[in-house]
């Protein structure tokens, strides 16, 4: 297939632009995950009819981490309704980095669920709803975005769950103002393990091709996220996504898009594509800093950015898709 042969050749162009660099910290503060390579450099896209391409350490799995953190806020609105989260969590870019402990004045919610204390607010519904299946609920839904049955590291959880005071004064301080039900630290856990998910490059960019898919998986044709719910994942990956970086990405990139602490990066062009990231070298506001760069390089060659004028439904990946 043309385009197959053309985004393959793209991949591997931008792979191989960014793999010397080595700008960038590790992860430190879950021990486990200063084990990461800093050589392990992979991407994947999978196009929104399925066709799947891969360069460099795409197979490597690593821990999810806050990507995690988009669907679960899926699952939530699918569960209780959007004016019911609203009570608990709201949509409003923090500034702020995304474990710092605050939450908005008056109605002491968190900011928003991509930050810990939106994100540990939308589990601890979540366990609300399914108790003790909760974390099976999860799992579930996460492979069927992946197209294959995920999942955790268990190392990586027990890690987290041994130094993760800051997570979990988070979540005692929620229950203070009664944002979260009392059984907090079995929400909590549920935190942990969900970070933990095991994931490669082509499991984060089928999930991400399932998002710019309106909720249907491209690869296996399942439908994993109700698709008025999808337009909401997406808008909160827009303006909170990439954490305090998210204004300049979205100046720069213009996509929704996710990052995790372990070093992924989820980017969803509306319709056309998903794109994976995987390099634990990341700048001092926990995102990916080869993935912004080939992320960056990647919405300029193909003028993805929702407002550019090459895009509008005719930028050329769209003309590729179309032609195929
Ligand atoms: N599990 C991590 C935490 O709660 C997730 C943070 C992230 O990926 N930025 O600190």
């Amino acid at each position: 297939m043309k385009e197959q042969v053309w985004l393959q050749e793209l991949i591997d162009h931008l792979h191989s632009k960014h793999a010397s660099n080595f700008e960038g910290e590790i992860a430190t503060y879950i021990p486990e995950l200063s084990k990461a390579d800093p050589a392990h450099f992979g991407a994947a896209f999978v196009t929104s009819n399925g066709s799947i391409v891969e360069a460099g350490t795409a197979d490597v799995c690593f821990t999810i981490q806050s990507i995690s953190k988009p669907l679960t806020y899926g699952m939530a609105l699918e569960a209780f309704g959007e004016d019911e989260v609203a009570k608990y969590v709201g949509v409003e870019p923090s500034g702020d980095a995304f474990n710092s402990i605050e939450l908005e004045k008056l109605s002491n919610r968190p900011f928003n669920p991509m930050v810990n204390a939106g994100a540990i607010t939308v589990t601890a519904m979540l366990y609300q709803k399914y108790g003790d299946n909760t974390f099976h609920e999860i799992m579930s839904r996460f492979s069927a975005a992946a197209g294959r049955q995920l999942e955790f590291d268990e190392d990586v959880y027990r890690s987290e769950s041994r130094t993760g005071h800051r997570n979990r004064a988070i979540a005692y301080l929620l229950l203070n103002f009664g944002m979260v039900p009392d059984q907090v630290e079995a929400a909590l856990d549920i935190y942990f393990k969900q970070c933990s998910i095991l994931v490669n490059c082509r499991d984060l960019a089928t999930i991400a091709a399932t998002l710019s898919n309106l909720g249907k998986n491209p690869v296996t044709q399942t439908e994993v996220f109700d698709i008025d719910r999808v337009k909401d994942m997406l808008s909160i990956m827009f303006t909170c996504g990439m954490y305090d970086y998210s204004g300049q990405w979205a100046y720069r990139v213009g996509v929704p898009a996710k990052s995790g602490v372990s070093g992924g990066v989820m980017s969803v062009v509306n319709r056309q594509l998903g794109i994976a990231t995987y390099s634990p070298l990341l700048d001092s506001k926990g995102n990916s800093c080869r993935g912004i760069r080939l992320c960056t390089d990647l919405a300029q060659e193909l003028g993805l950015h929702v407002f550019d004028c090459m895009n509008a439904g005719s930028s050329y990946l769209n003309a590729m898709l179309e032609n195929n």
